[in-house]
């Protein structure tokens, strides 16, 4: 289940969209306009990922539990495992 509301971007102020991901107690938070991407758990309120383009990388760095680097290559394996699933196990 999932439901979609429309926000002011954070990082740029265009027109969002946040999706509160119930079944997987997830809140994503996503801007078209400047890439803007933050999943949070909506239970725990524990930034899952975070990303803004440019305006201010230093405080995303400064999230606890965001791993800032990009997609690694699969190191033992399970490549068909998804990040949303990786992400919602630590959640
Ligand atoms: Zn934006």
């Amino acid at each position: 289940m999932e439901m979609v509301q429309t926000i002011h971007c954070p990082n740029c102020g265009s027109e969002a969209e946040r999706h509160h991901l119930f079944t997987s107690q997830l809140t994503r938070t996503q801007c078209p306009s400047c890439d803007y991407l933050m999943v949070t758990c909506s239970r725990t309120g524990r930034v899952i990922e975070a990303y803004a383009p440019g305006v201010y990388p230093a405080a995303i760095a400064s999230l606890p539990g965001v791993v800032h680097k990009p997609h690694p290559l699969p190191s033992h394996g399970s490549s068909a495992r998804s990040q949303q699933s990786v992400a919602a196990s630590r959640c």
